[in-house]
This record gives structure tokens, sequence and C-alpha cells, in this order.
């Protein structure tokens, strides 16, 4: 249909509920195929990943870095004066670039014709929304509402923060409690205790990380532990309590801990309460998240669901790639189904972790027989700083077909060097063909293309 609105009974071609990394993608792909195109956004344009996600959390991983970096300097013989950290400051130059970031997507939609309503909308029939007391009809709806960070109910939980709120905080607390072991936990760990605050994190399970590769979990909870992070697993908080000095957390092990702030970052929930989709049949998941097939179709046939709010893989990337699966199946004649296979990923957390493919042991699970290659060494830099910080880097191989089955790093600049190994993988490289590789001397990376020893038996 390029080139012209598909009908003249809907106001619009598309409706997007949602301006975030999906919903603004999807409007400017189905824009530039000539669909007639509106987005309703009831709080920041760009979405999570712009104002309370990925960029300001990498923002202040930055921050977080030059506390180490100013005592490693002393090492190639740099003498540093007296430093401190100004937070307010930096939260202020984090808001000026979001700010920036704000009207740079904003200009990005009006360029491409899309028009933005800054409401709220709801769905009430397969091709009407309201929107700021409005109906407007559309050929077809996007729902591409995000994600909410939850908190448990227990009692004193309403003392707790998330991580939309730790972007704002006033002050830089002193002591920090971390509840959760997924990666925004462990991110902000990282964050807090660069900036000089003490952080306990705490984890009901095991060991954090669930669905990582073990090696990682196990190489980052000890690099976190060397940098000083108290963590704390197999426990969590029973009750918080307000103090004159703070806050009082009463772990379930009968612990005590005090704290400025207390970040739970146990989980995300889909943004689908009260958006009028199940009154209008629309299925959701019991978690909330909308059901939809390969295509984002939910049962109903003119109403789409992309993103977060889908639950498949809640990344900035791929809320990106089912957007643009969407706009190409409906306005440009091109049915896309986005492939989750080898979706590469990075944790932020201090140091890194980036892994693409799948883990030892899912490997274990699905082939008959694996080879794994593994080291694990300090670092050059760390040679003159004496730092005691270990990278760790794996291979996982299919013995039988020589297929590198999955890639996993913890260390400086992981998800740097797992971004391109993701292309070898999604070529079916074998490990044949990353032994053909020449490597980049010296970097940590050339190990993925000079590891040549098992280190397990085949399974
Ligand atoms: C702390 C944190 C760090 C993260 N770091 C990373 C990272 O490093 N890499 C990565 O890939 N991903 C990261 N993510 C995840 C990433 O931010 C999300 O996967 C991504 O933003 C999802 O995009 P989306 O379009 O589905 O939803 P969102 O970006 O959340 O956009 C949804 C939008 O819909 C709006 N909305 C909701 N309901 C309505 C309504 N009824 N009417 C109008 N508007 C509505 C919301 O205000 C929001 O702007 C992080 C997330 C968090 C919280």
């Amino acid at each position: 249909m390029k080139g012209k609105t598909i009908m003249a009974q809907f106001d619009y071609d598309l409706f997007i509920i949602g301006a975030g990394s999906g919903g603004v993608r999807a409007s400017r792909v189905s824009a530039s195929y000539g669909a007639k195109v509106a987005v309703a956004e009831e709080r920041y344009v760009g979405g999570t990943c712009v104002n309370v996600g990925c960029i300001p959390k990498k923002l202040l991983v930055y921050a977080s870095h030059y506390s180490e970096d100013f005592i490693d300097a002393a090492g190639f013989g740099w003498t540093v004066g007296e430093r401190s950290l100004n937070w307010q400051k930096l939260i202020a130059n984090k808001d000026k670039e979001i700010a920036r970031l704000n009207d740079i997507y904003r200009k990005l939609l009006s360029d491409s014709g899309v028009e933005v309503i800054d409401e709220r909308a709801e769905v009430v029939d397969p091709h009407t929304v309201v929107v700021g007391g409005r109906k407007i009809t559309a050929k077809y709806i996007l729902v591409a509402v995000g994600s909410w960070p939850m908190v448990p109910k227990f009692p004193g939980s309403e003392h707790a923060i998330t991580s939309n709120e730790a972007f704002y905080l006033q002050s830089l607390p002193r002591n920090v409690i971390v509840v959760g072991g997924g990666y925004i936990g462990v991110e902000f760990a990282g964050i807090f205790e660069g900036l000089g605050v003490h952080v306990t994190q705490i984890y009901r399970g095991e060991l954090f990380m669930r669905g990582f590769d073990d090696d990682c979990r196990i190489t980052l909870a000890e690099e976190m532990r060397k940098r000083g992070v108290d963590l704390r697993f197999n426990v969590d908080i029973e009750k918080i309590e307000q103090t004159d000095g703070g806050l009082r957390a009463t772990l379930t092990n009968g612990d005590t801990l005090h704290a400025d702030q207390i970040l739970y970052a146990t989980g995300r929930i889909p943004n689908t309460a009260s958006l009028g989709l199940q009154n209008i049949g629309v299925q959701l998941k019991y978690t909330g998240a909308v059901a939809v097939d390969e295509y984002s179709k939910t049962n109903v046939d003119s109403i789409y669901a992309i993103g977060d709010c889908t639950d498949r893989m809640m990344l900035t990337p791929v809320a990106i790639a089912e957007a643009r699966a969407v706009a190409e199946t409906l306005f440009n004649n091109n049915p896309i189904m986005p492939a989750y296979l080898n979706v590469p990923t990075a944790v932020f957390s201090t140091p890194a972790v980036g892994t693409v493919g799948i883990t030892e042991a899912e490997a274990r699970e699905k082939f008959k027989n694996i080879d794994v290659y593994k080291t694990s060494f300090r670092p050059l830099r760390h040679t003159m700083t004496g730092r005691d910080e270990k990278t760790m880097m794996k291979l996982v191989v299919d013995g039988a077909s020589n297929k590198v089955l999955g890639c996993h790093m913890v260390g400086p600049d992981a998800g740097e060097i797992i971004q391109g190994l993701a292309v070898a993988l999604n070529c079916g490289a074998t490990k044949a063909q990353f032994d053909a590789t020449i490597g980049i001397h010296p970097t940590a990376a050339e190990e993925f293309v000079t590891m040549r020893t098992t280190t397990a038996p085949r399974g």
C-alpha cells in the first residue's frame, strides 16, 4: 500500500498506544510506507529505555566507573588529587541529556508525519480508542504500552523504591539494599557501589542472574564481592520499618539491616491493567501480558501488540525488531516474523556480562556431546594496577556438528565484544571457523578465537 492510506472510513490506518522503543519505531516505519499514523503517549516520548531504562542506566554506570579508574591510575604513574562526587550535578546532566533525546524522538515522529497525542489511550472496540475523552478510529491498533516495576506487598513495602525513583533521588544514599537477582538489580548494585555507597544485595534464590550461564553467575558474584558488595542469597526481606536514621529491614533469617534506600528490582509487569483489552475479548496471559502470534497479532484481527507488554524478551532491540516486523507485515505487504534465536544481551554490571546463544546447562539438555572451552585471566591493564580482577570467557560447542552454541563473558566491554560474536553465531559459525580467525592483539576479545583446550569432558 506504498504511498497512500488504506481506508477512508477510519480516522487512521494505525493507532499506536505508547511511544516507547516499540511504538516509535512502528510509527515511523509504518508512516514511511504511506500509512496515516497517530501515537498516544501518557508519560514520556521515548518510553522506558530513554527515560528510566537503558540510557540513564548506562550513563550512571559510566559515572560509577570513575572511582576505580582514579585508584587504578596510580599504577600507571598518575597522582590523582582529592575527588568527590556531586550527585545533584550528575543527575542534572543526565536529565539534560534525556530532555535532548525526548526532543529528538518527538522531531523524528513529526518529521515522519506521525501525529503524537500526549494523552492516555484506552481501547473500546476492535477499531476504536478513547484518548483524552475523544473517540478515534483506526484500521489497526498497536498496543506498545511497555511494563512497570513490581514491588511485592509486605509490611513496610511502601518504603521501597524501584529503578524509576532511583534515577531521580534527591541525594546519594550512604547505604542501599538492592533486592532482586536479575540484571537490573546487579546493575544498580554496581552503580551505587562505584559511586561510593555501601551496597547489600539480597536474592531469595541460591545464586542470582538465573537464566545466565552458571560460570557467568559465579564469576560475577565473586567479582562483585571483591569490590565490596555484600551479596546475600537464600534470604528475603520480611518487613521494612521507618526509623529516625532511615530504614530498617528485617530479613527472613532474622538479621536486620539499616539503609537509606531499599531498591526493589524484583520484576516488571506488563502495563495492561485498565487498558480495555479484556473487555473487548483480547486474550491476556496470567501475567497480564498480551497474548500474540508470531506476527504479534492478538486473537482480535485488528489489534497487534509488541515489546515489553507481550513479555517475550524485555529488551529494547527486541521491541524494535517486533515493531519493524508489524509495520512490514501490515503496510509493506512483507510479512515478517521476528527471529528470537541468538539474541545477544549485555548486563552492565561491574564487571559487565555479555552473552549470546545457549548456556552450558541448556546445551547439555539439548545435545549429546558438548565441548566447553573456558578461560579466566587477569586483564593486561591490571598487571599494572595490581587490581585483583578476573575476566572469564567461555564457548559452548556442539561436539557433533562443531557449531558454536553459546559465547559467554564476564569482564570489561563484554557487551561490545559479544555483539560481533552474535553475527558469527547467526551465520552458524563452527569452532573450527573461530579457530581459523586471526585474533586482534593485545585484546581480551582475542581469547575467543584462541581457546584450544576443552575444560569439561564430553557430557
Ligand atoms: C532500569 C532498566 C534498564 C534497562 N536496560 C536495558 C538495556 O540495557 N538494554 C535493553 O535492551 N533493554 C533495557 N531495558 C528494557 C527496555 O527499556 C525495554 O525493553 C523497552 O523500553 C521496551 O520498549 P516498549 O516499547 O515495549 O515499552 P516502553 O519503552 O516502556 O514504552 C511504553 C510507553 O507506553 C506508554 N503508555 C503506557 N500505557 C499507555 C496508555 N494507556 N496510553 C498512552 N501511553 C501509554 C508509557 O508511558 C511508555 O512511554 C531496561 C529497562 C529498565 C527498567
